[in-house]
């Protein structure tokens, strides 16, 4: 696998909102959903109102997610785009659009464009893969099973059982669809319809290959390395071009994506381009000053307490972050330095801290407005937004 065909795409996902389309509200119930589509659907079929495919379309789409009770939940959790989400075992399922236009219309709409080719291109699969923040931060290979459809290798795609051949519909005599008078609540119309007999194909199989049904393809799992590039975050998809379904017929197989998750670390988090880590010291060594070891993902590393260390301070490793997308270089590592405040004091330690609060004026403190940057709440503040 090469770098031009395993090119990473940011998260760029523009998620129609299927509920607007529908006009309904996010926690509508299935019988305002299934409602409020038909009068839709009704509206802006095809046959009754041409010139509105792409309304009908998203109406169609919309319907299709938020009809289905798991894909309504895959979307509302922000899954994929057409509300696939993960599929479990990854891949998207055949059908999808298309079968949902044939229940409700009872035959679709006919092809304008004649018939249906059967040879097609398969679908783009969208599929999870969990990695962890190492991987993500500096590039790895992972192993992903993937179930989709591949070509069926006892007729090679081509549908037909071995020594028969597709042949031209004798209904429709190629055309996929045959025209129709019907009668409706908006008068008499001629309506293309699909062809019964050939499902839109305009052709038929006789004698489908009994493996696949005259499909042409056949779902199977298989494992793949996914090579991980240094510097992926959380919702970063992969696209493995003609790695998806292949289509029906032995049509060219669609693009698969690959969506990284990156699981918690125990120590770093990431934050852009930098890690972070908190670290707590004793409030002896934040006053006088120290090194401490720190393990990093780049070894163990000098990490330097300066002498009068404040709780909240942020230390800074140059260049130990995780790596840039498509760059040499890295971010930094950033540790935020909690100062331990000692308890339990036996008695020759409550002494020396006594004789300490005596010898810097502190043995009655006043609490100190703090107004400078100093103050806690600016701390807190630096460190929520990063800095
Ligand atoms: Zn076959
Ligand atoms: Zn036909």
């Amino acid at each position: 696998m090469n770098r031009e065909d395993h090119y990473v795409r940011e998260r760029e996902v523009s998620v129609a909102d299927h509920y607007e389309t529908l006009g309904v509200s996010k926690d509508a119930s299935a019988a305002e959903i299934k409602s409020s589509y038909r009068k839709l659907a009704r509206k802006y079929h095809p046959d009754v109102n041409p010139g509105h495919e792409d309304e009908f379309k998203a109406i169609s789409l919309a319907y299709d997610v938020l009809s289905d009770p798991d894909k309504r939940r895959n979307y509302d959790m922000g899954g994929g785009e057409n509300g696939q989400g993960f599929p479990a075992g990854g891949g998207a399922g055949f059908g999808g659009f298309g079968d949902i236009f044939e229940t409700f219309f009872g035959g679709g709409s006919g092809q304008a464009g004649g018939p249906i080719p059967r040879t097609q291109r398969g679908k783009d699969a969208l599929v999870g893969v969990n990695i962890d923040l190492k991987t993500a931060a500096f590039g790895g290979t992972v192993d992903l099973d993937v179930t989709t459809a591949v070509v069926c290798d006892t007729c090679s795609g081509a549908g037909t059982q071995a020594g028969t051949k597709i042949e031209t519909c004798s209904l429709c005599h190629g055309a996929g669809s045959v025209q129709r008078m019907t009668r409706t609540l908006l008068g008499q119309m001629v309506t293309n319809q699909t062809c019964n007999s050939c499902h839109g194909f305009g052709t038929v199989i006789p004698n489908p290959c009994l493996n696949c049904q005259g499909d042409g393809r056949v779902r199977k799992q298989r494992t793949m390395k996914i090579r991980i590039p240094a510097g992926v975050s959380d919702g970063t998809r992969i696209q493995l071009s003609s790695q998806g379904e292949v289509g029906p017929g032995g049509g060219p197989a669609g693009d698969l994506f690959v969506e990284v998750m990156v699981t918690r670390h125990e120590v770093f988090q990431r934050d852009g381009d930098n890690l972070r880590a908190a670290v707590s010291v004793p409030m002896t060594a934040a006053a006088l000053g120290a090194t401490i070891p720190f393990e990093t993902f780049d070894g163990a590393q000098d990490l330097t307490i300066a002498a009068g260390t404040q709780s909240g301070t942020v230390v800074k490793l140059s260049g130990l972050g995780a790596a840039r997308l498509r760059s040499e270089t890295r971010g930094d590592l950033l540790i935020t330095v909690d100062v331990l405040t000692p308890d339990k004091l036996d008695d020759e330690q409550r002494e020396l801290f006594e004789k300490l609060a005596q010898l810097r004026g502190e043995e009655t403190p006043r609490a100190q407005i703090s107004t400078e940057n100093r103050g806690v709440f600016s701390r807190m503040r630096e460190r929520f937004a990063g800095r």
